[in-house]
């Protein structure tokens, strides 16, 4: 029981309380479903692979998105983590493809654009790309790591744009901090 707790506990967003809850639940489960939950993470974690194309994690040989011959394989937008995808996928207003780069560049915890799927990125740019749309999370690292992608792709001559970070919608400018309102102010559009 102890162990069970411990491991529930590493999970992202679950404290020591939940943890216990989490435990006292599975216990009291059915066998069959306690059995059913294992199985369900022993599987997943043994058919999970990256995609060799987009680096996303599936469990196909190619993922469902670069295997979709209606999605547009000229913009490719770039993203830090599958899970920044799938909340792109939910809009389901994008029609292009993805690149997950698995993290950002960060010297501080000792990670180079080499320990990123950077190298993976560049393979794919061809002349039918025409665009690559950088949707790093708007942050130190997020915004290191769009520059240092923007001055890597460019010489390529391929379109490199950034996704624009600004005053959230249904906000109020007075409450918005100053980074944001510098932001919002930089990637104005004309209406
Ligand atoms: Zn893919």
């Amino acid at each position: 029981m102890t162990r069970l707790i411990e491991e529930l506990a590493k999970l992202p967003g679950i404290g020591g309380k939940s943890a216990q809850r989490l435990a006292f639940h599975i216990i009291n489960m059915p066998t069959e479903n306690a059995a059913a939950l294992a199985e369900a993470i022993t599987n997943a974690k043994k058919s999970i692979k990256l995609c060799p194309v987009c680096c996303s994690i599936t469990d196909r040989d190619i993922c469902s998105i670069c295997d979709d011959p209606k999605r547009d394989s000229g913009v490719i937008m770039v993203v830090e983590d599958p899970r920044d995808m799938a909340a792109y996928e939910r809009t389901r207003e994008y029609r292009g493809r993805y690149h997950v780069l698995h993290g950002t560049i960060s010297p501080i915890n000792g990670i180079g654009p080499d320990k990123l799927k950077i190298k993976e990125l560049l393979g794919r740019i061809s002349s039918d790309v025409r665009e690559i749309i950088i949707a790093t999370n708007p942050n130190v690292e997020g915004e290191a790591t769009a520059m240092y992608l923007s001055r890597l792709l460019k010489p390529l001559g391929v379109k490199v744009t950034r996704i624009a970070s600004g005053v959230p919608i249904g906000g109020d400018l007075e409450y918005v901090d100053d980074v944001t309102l510098t932001k919002a102010l930089e990637y104005r559009t004309e209406m």
